[in-house]
Parts: structure tokens; sequence; C-alpha cells
């Protein structure tokens, strides 16, 4: 997740006029098509040809019916000519020229969602897809699997023998799988693998993926591709709020370095000593910046770290994320209460003690 917003804070370093749209994809084709043209239209004039360049590279991608569509996209442009898509697993509305990337609804969307391989391994083929903003469909592997045959009575030597050779068949085919996956992966990494199929073949096929070096997960078997990409989500969806609790409990039990509150926060992102920083829920909070350095402040007249005068900042929480990023800490955006309430609906743990 962090290494997409990573690419559009890295590929807009240094620029100080940057435009970000973020546009829910509803709609049939012909509707999103339509809704593109009068949109980049009105960017064009109104701000300027670069502002409009990403859209009409999404409107080609669209013309092209490249994949499926995924939900959202948000797009970033500078003056500079540079520009670049971020697809989005979900609907997210907004546009702001900044001197920075706006990547907080960007981490909002993408926070709970990693990069995976999932496979679905059916009788006699398995299909590979690539969960990123949507599921794409990468492969398919076929393969003629014979039955096994399952006779609780007598069982001859001809039923043996083809038991044997479906299994022998069967693990050579998921071998196949694992070999191939472990070439895919090489080209594009993702974090983890997730693998549905019938009952029957499940075990063998969790212990063949489970020699590949990454994390392998099963899932329960889907109707549909879109009963396939609805589970995934929902279980990374499930995982990730799991994991996003734990941290809030180690922050608030761990007094040495824990970060609670906005002013705290704020001290540790300027001092870029934060290991995580998480955020409650995307608000808009007020505050400084110095004009020399980038260190941020709630509301002081001088930065805190270079002496020199602060100016206004109307996006804290996401100046913050940005600068934490850029540090080297995780940022999580929960996009939901937690017990971080109290504090301001911000925490994070420092990588020492203080
Ligand atoms: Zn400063």
């Amino acid at each position: 997740m962090a290494g997409r917003a990573m690419k559009v804070l890295e590929a807009f370093g240094g620029e100080d006029r940057v435009l970000t749209l973020y546009l829910p994809l509803g709609g049939d084709v012909k509707q999103r098509i339509a809704h593109l043209k009068t949109r980049s239209k009105k960017l064009a004039e109104e701000v300027g040809d670069w502002a409009s360049r990403p859209l009409e590279g999404l409107l080609e991608d669209l013309h092209l019916g490249e994949g499926r569509s995924p939900l959202g996209v948000g797009l970033f442009a500078s003056p500079s000519g540079r520009s670049l898509a971020l697809p989005l697993p979900s609907p997210v509305d907004g546009q702001v020229i900044s001197k920075r990337p706006w990547i907080l609804p960007a981490l909002e969307a993408l926070c709970p969602l990693l990069e995976a391989w999932v496979v679905w391994i059916h009788r006699g083929r398995g299909e590979i897809f690539r969960h990123h903003a949507v599921l794409e469909r990468v492969e398919e592997l076929s393969e003629e699997i014979p039955r096994k045959v399952r006779d609780a009575g007598f069982r001859g030597g001809e039923e043996r023998r083809l038991e044997r050779r479906a299994e022998t068949s069967l693990s050579k085919f998921l071998k196949d799988l694992a070999w191939r996956l472990r070439e895919l992966n090489a080209e594009r990494p993702a974090g983890e693998v997730w693998v549905t199929g019938s009952e029957e073949v499940m075990p063998e096929a969790l212990e063949a993926l489970g020699r590949f070096s990454l994390p392998v997960r099963s899932l329960k078997a889907p109707k549909s591709q879109e009963d396939l990409e609805r589970s995934v989500r929902e279980a990374m969806g499930a995982r990730f709020f799991q994991e996003a609790e734990d941290l809030v409990e180690r922050i608030l039990e761990s007094p040495g370095r824990s970060v609670l509150g906005l002013r705290q926060a704020i001290d540790q992102v300027n001092r870029r000593a934060l290991m995580s920083l998480v955020v409650e829920e995307r608000r808009t909070v007020r505050g400084v910046r110095c004009t020399s350095c980038g260190a941020l402040g709630l509301d002081e007249d001088q930065c805190p770290l270079c002496g020199s005068g602060m100016e206004e900042e109307t996006d804290l929480l996401d100046a913050m994320a940005h600068r934490a990023l850029l540090s080297g800490a995780e940022v999580l955006v929960l996009g939901r209460p937690s017990s971080l309430r109290e504090h301001e609906g911000v925490g994070g743990l420092t990588r020492l003690s203080r």
C-alpha cells in the first residue's frame, strides 16, 4: 500500500504546484467517458492544459477498454508536465491544487488492501489473479487432472493406479502453478498469496504454495470472479482493522514510545522520529508550516526546528502523513472510529524510546 502512495510522493518531489483530482468511476463505460470529457474540458479552461492531461490518458485507457475498471482513481499533475494516475478500490471525490499531492484520501482507500496474488484452483485448471485496486486476471494454467477415485469398498488394482495417477498429476500441476507464480512475482513482487478452490484440492494446494516465499492464506471457494474479489477485500479489510486495533492498543500501552494527540504527533513527525503514524479519520485540521524547512505546527509563530516564519497549512493531517511517509514511517488511515478518539484521532509509535 505505502509503496503506491510513495510512488506519488516521489514523482512529485520538488514540485510546488500539484493538482490532485479524485474521481469516482461509476456507471457504464459510455457514461464514464462522457463525464471525464466534460471534466477534462472544464479543467483545461479553468486551470490549464497541464491539468487535463492525466484525464486524457485515462480516457484513452477507457476507450481501449483495458481490463476491469477500478471504482475510483486519483490523478496527479503538475505544470511541469508530470502526471500520474492511481487506481483506487473505492469511489473518492475531490479536487485540490496545492504545494504537494493530496495523499490522505488515497491512503484511506488503499490502507486495508495489500498487493497480492490470488490463485483459484478449479478441477483441471488454475487461475492466477493480481489484486490491487481491482482483481485482475493474469493467467490461466490448465491441465487435465483425472478425478480421484473415492470408493470405500473394494479397491482394485485399476482404481489404485488411477488414484495414484490423479495424485501425481495434481501435485505436478500444483508444482507448475507454484513455479509460475514465482516467476510472476519476480516481475511484479506482491505481499502475499490468497488461495481458493474446492475442499478436495485445498490441503495439497496450500502445502504446494506454502513453499513459496510469501505468506499464503486460504479463502472459501467463491461462486464467481466478482464473489472472489469481494471475499479477498473483506478478508483483507478484516485483517487490516484487526492489525490496526492491535497497533492502537500498543500505542496506548507503550508510554515510552507512544505519541498521542496532535501536538505530540507533530513534534515527532517534525523530528522524523516516527515508525508509525495512525490517523483515525480524514478531516480538515488547520495548522502552520515553516516557510523554510517545512516543519509543521499547530499555531506557532516561529519554526520549532529552525526559527523561520510559519505560514498557514490548510490540511495539517495530510501534511503530517506526507512528511511521515517521506521519513520512512508507515501511515495508517483507519477510516473509522477507534480508541484514539480521546486523543484527537491521532497516534503513533516512535522508533526509539523517548
Ligand atoms: Zn523550519
